[in-house]
């Protein structure tokens, strides 16, 4: 009698020490004040975030170059010094362990170079003097191999707006830097890079929504060899930390502190959320997402995996849920939807029926809330699980291209992004609205990195990387007008979003 209670016991105290190890916690890893482009001083924002916005933790990004314009580079005081109002001593102060977590960190380049990287918790400025605005391939290979974050680590790379209309393919989180060796800039970005925002905003914007999902984005990244989990973020610039927008990172952490949310993020254990309180649990083989399953622990080739999914919404319990599992293997096509379930209310299930390959793939999922009257639809996504394969080719040798139109310049600029030589004759490139086709009617190769404008308005010019398409103005700058890039036999190879 006395050896079962005891027995029971001892299974209760298990259970209950499994739980507390995958608190779900809310944040935003995106925001700015009067330091750089924001508003208000670091105290403002922390307080607003944790006491207006509920946040279980923010992180406070100022630009790093002087033009956004960036007071913590031309003041490094503000940054780091041992004034009570500079940003890592108020981060210091807010940080008070399961209440708050205030993060700090700066927004690497501009958009037009590269695009923007949160680079968080080191502790000096990335001076442009050191790491000229732009130069991804010093930041990646000089500057942070050099630095350690708050915990002796490694520092995290959180890659910003993939897709914003101005920061084109070619270009993105430095892919250019490396005289055209992707796979060098791959091996690069990935040791650092651990996060990938998919959902951003609304930014400078006051009442309005986040941006639209940069989804196809993130499937391109990861289908390109990334180990990047997905966040959804604010990039305030208001005095709206946190409350402007549901939209919210979610960490899964023992404890509220710094050391388990800094952990948490750099192992991947994160899903974006627009709505602000689902809760989102993914596993593969027992491991939670953002799991990397080295060569020497991945699971027999063609072995079933054994996935569980949890979703719950602790104020929807009567929420309704559509779970898409999407399988990959990096190169090739993007992420495919492999299996989808249909589920009612708060749920913990497991899926059967999804085999390991024996490649170089992963899986994750996304999620579409639906509240009970059916009005208002959020989405989740969670951090991928990898199996590194047996192959150690992460890149892909199909044919790949990104198509990015600037209406104001009237310049649609299709890159090879892939890395086999693609010839575009016969391939046509549309302007959805008003219908207009330009038809490449002779040769034009594209080797890897590669690319080509086609121009068009008054100012349409021809010659080298530019291909005049006419002297009409042919995109809407006032009105979305989507371009859609078709091969010879009319299918659609890339649309911009
Ligand atoms: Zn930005
Ligand atoms: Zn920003």
């Amino acid at each position: 009698m006395k050896k079962s209670v005891f027995l029971l016991l001892g299974l209760l105290i298990v259970k209950i020490s499994t739980k507390a190890q995958n608190q779900v916690f809310y944040g935003n890893l995106h925001s700015h004040t009067s330091y750089s482009d924001g508003s208000g001083i670091p105290e403002d924002a922390y307080k607003h975030a944790r006491d207006v916005a509920g946040l279980d933790f923010m992180a406070i990004t100022e630009h790093n170059h002087e033009r956004a314009p960036s007071k913590i580079q031309t003041n490094p005081e503000l940054y780091s010094g041992s004034i009570p109002v500079s940003l890592i001593s108020t981060a210091k102060r807010y940080t008070e362990n399961g209440r708050f977590v205030a993060l700090y960190g700066q927004e690497f380049s501009s958009i037009s170079s590269g695009n923007h990287a949160n680079v968080l918790e080191v502790n000096e400025v990335i001076e442009t003097s050191e790491v000229k605005n732009g130069a991804w391939n010093d930041l990646l290979d000089s500057w942070l191999p050099s630095h350690q974050d708050s915990q002796g680590d490694k520092p995290i790379l959180l890659l910003n707006h993939p897709a914003t209309s101005s920061s084109p393919n070619y270009k993105e989180y430095g892919i250019d830097d490396y005289s055209g060796d992707r796979s060098a800039w791959l091996n690069s970005i990935d040791k650092y890079a651990q996060l990938i925002n998919i959902v951003n905003g609304p930014s400078h914007r006051s009442n309005k929504p986040p941006g639209k999902p940069s989804e196809s984005e993130f499937l391109r990244y990861l289908n390109m060899g990334l180990h990047v989990a997905p966040t959804a973020d604010q990039d305030n610039h208001l005095e709206n930390w946190g409350s402007a927008a549901d939209t919210r990172t979610g960490v899964i952490a023992d404890n509220l502190d710094k050391a388990s949310i800094l952990s948490s993020l750099r192992n991947r254990n994160v899903f974006a959320t627009q709505d602000k309180n689902l809760k989102l649990l993914f596993r593969v083989n027992g491991e939670l997402m953002g799991k990397i399953f080295d060569s020497n622990e991945l699971p027999a080739t063609n072995s079933e995996l054994d996935i569980s999914i949890e979703v719950s919404d602790s104020d929807e319990p009567y929420a309704i849920y559509k779970i898409d599992i999407y399988k990959d293997v990096v190169g090739g096509d993007r992420a495919k939807v492999v299996n989808e379930i249909d589920l009612d209310g708060n749920q913990n299930v497991s899926i059967d029926g999804i085999n390991f390959e024996g490649k170089n793939e992963y899986l994750f999922v996304k999620v579409t809330q639906t509240d009970d009257d059916g009005e208002i639809i959020d989405h989740a996504w969670s951090a991928p699980i990898w199996f590194s394969g047996s192959s150690n080719a992460p890149l892909s040798s199909a044919v790949e291209l990104s198509l990015n139109v600037d209406p104001f310049k009237e310049e649609a600029t299709i890159t090879n992004i892939g890395d086999v030589s693609i010839d575009l004759k016969g391939w046509e490139l549309i302007s959805e609205k008003g219908n207009q086709t330009f038809t490449f009617k002779n040769s034009k190769k594209l080797e890897p990195s590669d690319f080509v404008v086609v121009t068009s308005g008054k100012n349409a010019k021809s010659g080298n990387e530019f291909i005049k398409w006419t002297e009409s103005f042919i995109w809407s700058n006032n009105s979305p007008d989507k371009g859609i890039l078709k091969n010879e036999s009319g299918h659609v190879i890339v649309t911009t979003e």
